[in-house]
């Protein structure tokens, strides 16, 4: 069953600007779910209700059958949503394991102190960054890396990647989906927008196609085996 559920979900901006429009969208533990759509289609949109930046004007949201309500990303970082957004907010000048001790919330935040721990969390997922590096000397596509890991540090059962694919090139492209299905196979959630249909078909498991706020259809990939 879905980890996460937008119910008949509508967005409309203080302008009165519609930018969703009763759409619905399941993302289950284990799978890739891509958004596609042109731009102004509502992917963004849709991403910042999933991570709390906005609440829905109509509709609810949904984790495990239940109603939930984020006001803020941090209700829904609590609700273990993590999010890579397009623009990296990493602190340059630190360390990625200093970056993820600030991501981590509570006490969780000890566990990102030892970077024997911090190797093993990332090893869990394939990753094998040094703790020790300074971010801003890395190569933006291992940038990224630790943007997934500061998303994935709070028990994080829905990853939301945003447009993850725009800075890379095709061999890095095909290294980040690697690193997302070993996410997946730890029972993850995972929604990314993209405009790259082939990497849809290549990647994900799912996909669902919005125009101008709706829902214009969705489908599996060959490579889905679906859970129920
Ligand atoms: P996408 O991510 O698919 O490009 P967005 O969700 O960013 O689409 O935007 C959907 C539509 O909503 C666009 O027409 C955009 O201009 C509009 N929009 C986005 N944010 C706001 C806002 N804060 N106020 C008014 N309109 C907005
Ligand atoms: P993205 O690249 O993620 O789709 P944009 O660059 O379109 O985002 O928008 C950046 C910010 O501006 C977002 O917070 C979005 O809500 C806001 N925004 C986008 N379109 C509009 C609009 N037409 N009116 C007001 N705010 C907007």
């Amino acid at each position: 069953s879905p980890v996460i559920e937008l119910d008949h979900v509508s967005k409309r901006y203080p302008n009165g600007f519609v930018a969703l429009e009763k759409v619905c969208l399941s993302l289950f533990p284990g799978e890739i779910h891509a958004l596609l759509g042109e731009n102004g289609a509502g992917k963004s949109t849709l991403m910042n209700i999933l991570y709390g930046v906005h609440e829905p004007t109509e509709g609810g949201v949904l984790m495990n059958g239940r109603q939930v309500i984020h006001r803020r990303p941090a209700d829904a970082i609590a609700n273990g949503i993590g999010m890579v957004h397009q623009h990296f907010k990493l602190v340059a000048p630190f360390t990625v394991a200093e970056n993820m001790a600030l991501a981590a919330r509570g006490d969780r935040r000890k566990t990102f102190r030892r970077h024997h721990d911090i190797r093993a969390f990332m090893q869990r997922y394939g990753m094998d960054l040094d703790p020790a590096a300074i971010v801003g000397d890395l190569p933006l596509a291992l940038q990224q890396r630790v943007e997934i890991l500061k998303a994935l540090v709070n028990d994080t059962r829905v990853l939301l990647l945003d447009e993850p694919s725009t800075i890379l090139t095709p061999d890095e492209t095909r290294a980040l989906y690697d690193t997302v299905r070993h996410i997946c196979e730890k029972g993850t959630a995972v929604a990314v927008v993209t405009h790259n249909v082939d990497e849809v078909l290549a990647n994900a498991d799912r996909y669902t196609i919005l125009r101008r706020g709706k829902t214009n259809g969705t489908g599996l990939t060959e490579s889905c085996t679906p859970e129920d």
